[in-house]
């Protein structure tokens, strides 16, 4: 199969070119025709000779994945089903907000985690995506967006990104390029349910992005019924990695709490968050169970979500309220994957 150039970072894409026998300048007019121009027919590189266009033509390609299906939610946010060369299927959405536009993006067909609240789960693994697929959504999502930016990115679609970690970082490298997708780092959030050993590793890295953390209990046991990683990796364990993690980045660790009527926000939930949080530099974001059908979970009345939300006050850390995006059409936290798929 042809190389795809979505895959490259700039050094690479410039030893290829010298293993063709080009000059080196070359890569820099190949990816200003990708990346600024969004163009991916070579043969439409113009400043390039017309014998380099059919040498790349040959070699290479700049596949991105064909929409299978697209609905656009009242709020305006758009989920995608997309088909990749092999025909598996993925999701992406995009969710606008005032002048941001978000893309929440795959990276992995299925996902092995197991999380009980989470659809993608249900679908159960089938394989990392490779790195060019990755990047290739958002390529594909600054077409759809056109006059548009895209200004923030999100690894919070099908998947967990740290189980695909090689291919996630060299993706986000590949975005912040300033050759590529030149994206600033405090716009990329990686958000994990926890793989310990990959959080250390990229804190090891020096890669600049931010750090999501799917928290949704700070009690062991009920961690555990909920995301059985915490098997694995215990809240204790964690704790002491996102800690460590923090030490060595810029930004805070954001923790993600979905609210489930009757399960993680009465009195003895709160005091165990409070605890848990109290003395780590972050944010916690909290968001209402979105009912997957199957599951059953409830999504807590309002009166409830206020209680919670006035308790956690308290904490030094700044506590928001996502607002549910894209709900009508199974686009919410935790809902990619409910249909269209099968
Ligand atoms: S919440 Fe994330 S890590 Fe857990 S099963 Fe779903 S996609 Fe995987």
């Amino acid at each position: 199969m042809r190389k795809n150039v979505l895959d490259l970072l700039p050094d690479e894409l410039v030893q290829h070119l010298l293993e063709l026998g080009e000059k080196e300048y070359r890569a820099k007019q190949i990816l200003n025709w990708i990346y600024s121009k969004h163009t991916i027919d070579f043969s439409e590189m113009t400043s390039l000779s017309e014998t380099l266009r059919v040498k790349l033509q040959e070699t290479y390609q700049i596949g991105i994945p064909k929409i299978l299906n697209k609905v656009v939610s009242v709020d305006g946010t758009t989920k995608y089903l997309l088909t990749l060369q092999d025909e598996s299927k993925i999701e992406m959405v995009i969710i606008p907000n005032g002048k941001k536009n978000t893309l929440c993006i795959s990276s992995q067909v299925g996902c092995a985690r197991q999380c009980e609240f989470c659809a993608t789960a249900k679908l159960g693994f089938t394989r990392n995506l490779d790195t060019y697929e990755i990047t290739s959504q958002v390529f594909l999502a600054i077409i759809e967006l056109g006059e548009e930016k895209l200004t923030n990115i999100v690894f919070m679609g099908m998947g967990e990104p740290l189980d695909n970690y090689e291919n996630v970082v060299k993706a986000i490298r590949i975005l912040q390029h300033d050759l590529c997708f030149n994206f600033s780092p405090r716009r990329i959030t990686v958000s994990t349910s926890g793989v310990i050993p990959q959080i250390s590793k990229l804190a090891d890295t020096g890669l600049k992005l931010k750090l999501a953390v799917s928290l949704n209990s700070a009690i062991q046991s009920k961690r555990e019924l909920l995301m059985p990683i915490s098997k694995v990796y215990p809240l204790t364990e964690l704790k002491k990695t996102l800690i460590d993690f923090r030490k060595k980045t810029p930004y805070r660790i954001t923790f993600e709490y979905v609210m489930i009527k009757d399960f993680n926000i009465g009195r003895e939930d709160v005091k165990a968050l409070l605890k848990y949080l109290g003395d780590i530099s972050c944010k916690l974001n909290v968001i209402k169970w979105n009912k997957v059908e199957d599951l059953p979970y409830e999504t807590p009345s309002a009166i409830e979500i206020d209680k919670f939300i006035s308790s956690m006050n308290v904490l030094s850390s700044a506590v928001t309220f996502r607002k549910s995006r894209g709900i009508d059409i199974d686009a919410a936290c935790g809902q990619l994957a409910t249909k269209n798929i099968f």
